[in-house]
């Protein structure tokens, strides 16, 4: 036993950085070489063709499918010249990853040869057997027809011999059963939402543009040490392990120089990312060791989502070349930080950010608080929508554990943008109107100054803050896939900036001048959205008591935050825009509770296997030979030294005998639970089960394994320990 471990953690710290190959272009010149972007649809289509489709991409408009055929031609084409064989209707099923099937370009000739084909048929629409997907019962297998359908508003690319074609994936009868379908009926929503508002001040805008530039965090573990650990392999994190003497404490990582091999990692991964035309920017270590993060320049949101899924996948790929694993769970270690990924967003039109504060004309600045305040609005009105649209069986062990955001949705402004607020808060209805005149606006909303971008009062405790152009949703799980905060983020704002014109235009006519109406309204939002407006520290349990008085959702059970997709309000917002209905919202709650259920289901399988045929059995033998020992003292001592002497390993045998009855007898009744839990009919009362009785188990049995670490025999410890899995050499 104690040979293999040796064995293992020697083979991992022996592994010398891998070269990597550094084309010779430049980045500029080797960026988008796998995307089929505009620059090859130029290439490779028919003039009248690539108008059509950049029609299609840059303003939205139908499909033709006559053009189809010519597009699948030039596609495959140029697919083929850079050497693809297979094609793939690549989509975001409602798991956490990407699903692909390929299928070769090879049809017979005729002529008892192949050729290479690619219809606008196959381009547009397949039907993958893909009965297994989660569906929430709205497909099942005996009507399993769901269907592919091409996403031109994302640039098909190529990874290795195949063509990927980003597609949504729906069923026969309509509903979506993938994150892209409801994120891209969002974002028509938003967009249209946005327009209409923002033609108040400008009615030239013909497109508002949700943006998104996620920063991806993420662990690194030497592949080695990861093969010896089943629980990272099998669940994505540790179920055991005692802290290591030395962890972050030392805030020595955050910033500090990247070690050599994770460095030529670093480098590997993003001339893959820039080929596939993902424009990754920022490289830093994080706050844990072994800790990273990897952000792009921010993009249009579908693009951002799917650069998102891909750069994930790539990630996993590239970390073998260099003899690690990726660790994407949000908590992969207890006792140091987790891993996020901050969803910056903001809004912009052809004529720029629309959070982009502030401008010179006074019409800019009020369009500047429009968008915060109605943006504020919808998240007041949902910040328990917003929350479960975060919440996963992993991201609930980085919330509220102070070093996340607290599992309660706020809003940090600062200072700056507080106080205009406030002033147009105070303002009576008067001032308001004198506000409205050209004089008023510059001497009072003016005042919002240009240092609030990058302005370093940044509070890193708020879920939601603005940061000078756009707000940073912090509470998104590095493993998530963006696009389930993204629908609920630019459905509940499309809702909310509809009522704000509706709101409006009734005071108008009434007779109010229009710029007077957009301030008596933003002045009533401002007063009903102020609990979601918190400034303070989000870890102090003040906070906690206070969020609760204001009447935000303080859950912290996720299988019931889950709940909120099904508030009559939500429900009503969804539809109202077009983004879901209600059973489609019911079906993909049934999925989100199963898949709540399954992952606890697995980690309470591996920890009751680790805690049988790991940790005891070590145990146990170290034990053995404690006693092995004393008897020895008693032959060679007389029995009143030999007790004396053997007092400490007595307590030894002892602690070892009382931590694994205790352990053994846990994992029987988690295993008693289980089974009582699994009987439960219904999906959401199972996931409450699993975590009202199955979670706090773990944690105990967990808790004197840990302990057992601590006293048995180092050599015998089968398990890498934190020690060894945190610190890359
Ligand atoms: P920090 O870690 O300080 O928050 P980073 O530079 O790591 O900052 O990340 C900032 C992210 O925000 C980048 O992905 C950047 O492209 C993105 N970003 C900047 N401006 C906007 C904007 N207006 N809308 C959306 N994302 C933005
Ligand atoms: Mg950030």
């Amino acid at each position: 036993m104690s040979k293999l471990r040796f064995r293992v953690v020697e083979t991992a710290f022996k592994k010398k950085p891998v070269a990597v190959a550094v084309p010779a272009e430049r980045p500029s010149e080797y960026f988008a070489k796998y995307v089929f972007n505009k620059e090859k649809m130029f290439r490779y289509l028919p003039s009248k063709v690539y108008a059509k489709l950049t029609d299609v991409i840059d303003n939205g408009a139908p499909l033709d499918r006559s053009i189809a055929d010519e597009v699948a031609a030039g596609m495959k084409k140029w697919a083929v010249e850079m050497g693809a064989t297979h094609y793939t209707h690549w989509f975001h099923p409602l798991t956490e990853g990407t699903a692909e099937k390929h299928d070769a370009f090879v049809e017979h000739d005729g002529k008892g040869g192949v050729m290479e084909e690619f219809t606008g048929k196959l381009l547009v629409q397949q039907e993958p057997d893909a009965s297994s997907f989660p569906n929430g019962g709205i497909r099942n297998t005996f009507e399993a027809r769901g269907y592919s359908a091409w996403d031109p508003s994302s640039p098909a690319f190529i990874v290795d011999d195949t063509l990927c074609i980003p597609t949504i994936f729906i069923a026969y009868t309509g509903e979506s059963l993938d994150y892209k379908a409801p994120l891209l009926k969002a974002l028509r929503a938003v967009d249209k939402a946005a327009v209409d508002v923002c033609h108040y001040f400008n009615p030239e805008v013909k497109k508002v543009v949700a943006y998104l530039g996620w920063e991806q965090e993420y662990f690194l573990v030497d592949e080695g040490l990861y093969a010896a650990r089943p629980d990272l392999l099998m669940t994505g994190r540790t179920l055991m392990g005692h802290d290591s003497a030395k962890n972050q404490q030392l805030e020595d990582h955050y910033f500090g120089a990247i070690p050599s091999r994770v460095a030529a990692f670093m480098k590997e991964l993003e001339i893959e990312a820039l080929k596939l035309g993902i424009p990754v920017k920022t490289r830093h270590n994080e706050v844990a060791p072994n800790q990273f993060e990897l952000a792009p320049v921010f993009e249009e949101c579908n693009l951002a989502v799917d650069h998102n899924m891909l750069i994930m996948a790539l990630m996993r790929k590239v970390a073998r070349n260099h003899g690690f694993r990726v660790l994407l769970h949000e908590k992969p270690f207890k006792g140091v930080n987790g891993s996020g990924k901050h969803n910056n967003w903001s809004l912009g039109t052809d004529t720029g950010i629309l959070l982009h504060a502030p401008g010179k004309l006074p019409e800019e600045n009020l369009r500047f608080i429009t968008f915060v305040v109605n943006t504020l609005m919808a998240v007041y009105r949902h910040n328990g929508l917003l929350k479960a649209s975060i919440s996963s069986a992993t991201n609930a062990h980085r919330l509220g554990a102070n070093e996340a955001p607290p599992a309660i949705i706020s809003s940090f402004l600062g200072k700056q943008l507080s106080q205009v607020l406030e002033h147009i808060e105070e303002s009576t209805k008067d001032d308001l109107v004198s506000l409205s005149g050209k004089q008023g606006m510059k001497l009072d909303i003016p005042q919002i100054p240009e240092l609030m971008i990058d302005n370093t009062d940044r509070n890193r405790t708020s879920p939601f803050a603005f940061t000078g152009n756009r707000f940073e949703f912090r509470a998104v799980g590095s493993e998530a896939n963006c696009a389930s905060a993204m629908i609920a983020l630019n459905s509940a704002l499309a809702e909310q900036l509809t009522e704000f014109k509706k709101d409006v235009d009734e005071l108008i006519e009434k007779g109010e001048p229009k710029i007077s109406a957009i301030l008596e309204v933003i002045r009533r939002y401002i007063k009903v959205c102020k609990p979601i407006h918190f400034d303070g520290n989000g870890y102090s349990d003040e906070w906690k008591a206070e969020a609760a008085r204001r009447g935000l959702d303080c859950e912290t059970s996720v299988p019931v935050i889950f709940d909120n997709y099904l508030k009559p309000e939500s429900i009503r917002m969804f539809e109202s825009i077009g983004v879901m209905t209600k059973k489609e919202l019911e079906a993909r709650n049934e999925v989100k509770w199963e898949m709540y259920t399954k992952k606890i289901q697995i980690e309470a399988r591996v920890l009751g296997d680790l805690a049988m045929n790991h940790i005891i059995p070590v145990a146990t033998q170290y034990q053995s030979d404690l006693i092995d020992n004393v008897y020895k003292m008693k032959d060679l001592f007389p029995a009143e030294k030999a007790a004396k002497l053997s007092a400490k390993n007595l307590e030894l045998i002892e602690e070892i005998a009382d931590r694994t009855a205790f352990i053994k007898e846990h994992v029987d009744a988690m295993i008693e639970a289980r089974k009582v839990a699994n009987k439960i009919e219904s999906e959401r009362e199972k996931a409450i089960a699993y975590h009202d009785n199955i979670v706090p188990m773990m944690e105990e049995i967990r808790y004197h394994i840990d302990k057992l670490e601590l006293i048995v025999d180092n050599q015998m410890w089968t398990l890498p320990k934190y020690r060894e899995l945190l610190f890359i050499r």
